[in-house]
């Protein structure tokens, strides 16, 4: 595991949490029940075990797994006939039902230690691991209203746990979202391209950051359509970036 911290907790922290666990018991986020003898906080290892991880072998535009029928580039049915404003993407997991409870765990409920358990988990795969050492990760932003009704934002919660894991990574948040797009599940891959149409900017106090020679590397916690992370990587490219990727947790 590349780990830029030690993964040993204080000793006050340690009895924190050992005095929240006679509390409320930790329970595996995927599995429910007693987590037994694990390293992580709301992961057992069978919760570990039932997640689908995506290797090398994958779409070298989406970075869904190969599977099924691929073009003639290499690229998945998906992609043929999609342009994406980012040069690839990767997802650690397939979203499943398993990564979904994981997902669902980061927005509604145990968001820090879940999104911890998350970039520990990225760290031990060497394939994905390695393609955000570096890199400066930008987060997908909410709309103003949504944070701040939610408290926080998942893709920023989940790019900080990775920065403490992935060598030489750190976060920038240079994006926001200028509209709220409300929720996406509903809508076809053309509705969702419309919905999302330059709904991210790079505010002006922030465009003297943006770096042509760095790589950046929006984050999200689900590829499904790519549009989203598509419309982020437009307006970084358009406030000076020039390298500009994107990675998820889970593709789905
Ligand atoms: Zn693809």
């Amino acid at each position: 595991m590349n780990e830029k911290t030690s993964a040993s907790r204080s000793f006050p922290r340690r009895v924190s949490d050992a005095l929240l666990d006679l509390i409320f018991p930790r329970e595996c986020l995927i599995f429910g029940g007693a987590l037994g003898d694990t390293p992580y906080r709301f992961l057992s290892k069978q919760g570990r075990a039932s997640l689908k991880f995506i290797g090398d072998d994958c779409c070298p535009a989406c970075g869904a797994p190969r599977a099924g029928i691929v073009s003639e580039h290499g690229e998945c049915v998906f992609c043929r006939d999609r342009k994406f404003r980012f040069g690839c993407s990767r997802s650690l997991v397939v979203f499943d039902v398993y990564a979904s409870r994981l997902v669902h765990a980061v927005k509604y409920r145990a968001a820090h230690a879940a999104a911890d358990d998350f970039a520990k988990i990225a760290a031990e795969s060497d394939h994905f691991s390695a393609y955000l050492t570096g890199a400066i990760l930008v987060p997908v932003p909410l709309f103003t209203m949504r944070e701040n009704k939610r408290g926080y934002n998942q893709s920023r919660i989940f790019a900080e746990a990775l920065a403490k894991y992935i060598p030489r990574s750190r976060v920038e948040n240079l994006l926001v979202r200028t509209r709220d797009t409300g929720t996406q599940t509903h809508l076809s891959a053309a509705s969702r391209r419309v919905n999302v149409r330059k709904a991210f900017c790079v505010p002006k106090k922030f465009k003297e950051r943006v770096d042509p020679k760095a790589r950046y590397v929006i984050i999200d916690d689900v590829f499904t359509t790519g549009s989203t992370l598509s419309e982020c990587a437009r307006a970084l490219k358009k406030a000076g970036a020039r390298i500009v990727d994107a990675a998820t947790f889970a593709h789905g």
